[in-house]
């Protein structure tokens, strides 16, 4: 295990942490009538040491996510898990498409069709298939990044002609509101219009488009209960992130 801040979560209090998200992930699932493994927890690793990763990959979670790609990129040389997933989940500009394209195992953050022709280029030019998700500003939030809602059709679309890419499916953030129930309102009209928009397409484009990106440490019964298949978590797992990002 790398050295990590004083500061830093141990391991004993992250396992327990997971445990505690997880039965959180089982209520809700309960709750909406589903089966709790059909929800995965991506844990956020963003601001967070190495270390992070490692104890993610040591608790049996499949895959981190980070929101920068020179954070990923100083941080995913040092991971000690080989077989841990890297997920890009914060704002990507086409110049870093292609780092980008090297460094992470799927890129969640996509929102315009020059990321698409870009990321695309780029996984050709390194001989893979890169899975992404497009990321849809389904609240209708100005001060968040994400296609709008009106354009996702054109968007999946247009990615499911790329040739180096996958699409597995949509992200969200849901704005925040003024006081604690306006966020719980502004979560639900949020993931409901994410899941309409899946259920929309996917028949009409004769593809799964099966993972629901949507949740975090604030909303993820909300979430679970429109048919996430993948909450984010950070802070309800290492603590509160020394900056904010
Ligand atoms: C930071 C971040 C998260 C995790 O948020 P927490 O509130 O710490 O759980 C989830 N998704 C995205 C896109 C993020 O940037």
């Amino acid at each position: 295990m790398p050295a990590s801040a004083p500061d830093f979560v141990s391991y004993q209090e992250f396992i327990r942490r997971v445990a505690a998200v997880h039965a959180l992930i089982a209520a809700a699932c309960a709750a909406a009538g589903r089966a709790a493994h059909t929800v995965e927890l991506l844990a956020v690793t963003k601001t967070h040491p190495v270390a992070a990763a490692d104890y993610a990959a040591r608790s049996s979670l499949r895959a981190v996510g980070e929101n920068r790609v020179q954070e990923a990129a100083d941080k995913r040389p040092h991971c000690t898990a080989p077989t841990l997933a890297w997920e890009l989940i914060g704002h990507l500009q086409s110049n870093k498409a292609k780092l980008a394209a090297q460094l992470f195992d799927r890129v969640q953050s996509v929102d315009s069709e020059k990321l698409l022709h870009h990321l695309d280029r780029a996984a050709a030019e390194l001989g893979k298939i890169l899975p992404v998700l497009l990321q849809i500003n389904a609240g209708h939030d100005p001060a968040k990044f994400g296609a709008d809602l009106i354009d996702a059709p054109r968007l999946a679309e247009l990615a499911l002609t790329k040739k180096n890419l996958r699409l597995d499916g949509f992200m969200t953030i849901a704005p925040l509101g003024a006081t604690p129930a306006e966020t719980t309102a502004h979560a639900r009209r949020t993931f409901a219009n994410l899941r309409s928009l899946r259920d929309d397409l996917a028949p009409r484009l004769a593809v799964p488009l099966r993972e629901l990106s949507m949740g975090m440490s604030g909303d993820l019964a909300e979430a679970i209960a429109a048919g996430s298949t993948q909450v984010r978590i950070g802070t309800a797992l290492f603590g509160s992130r020394p900056t904010p990002a």
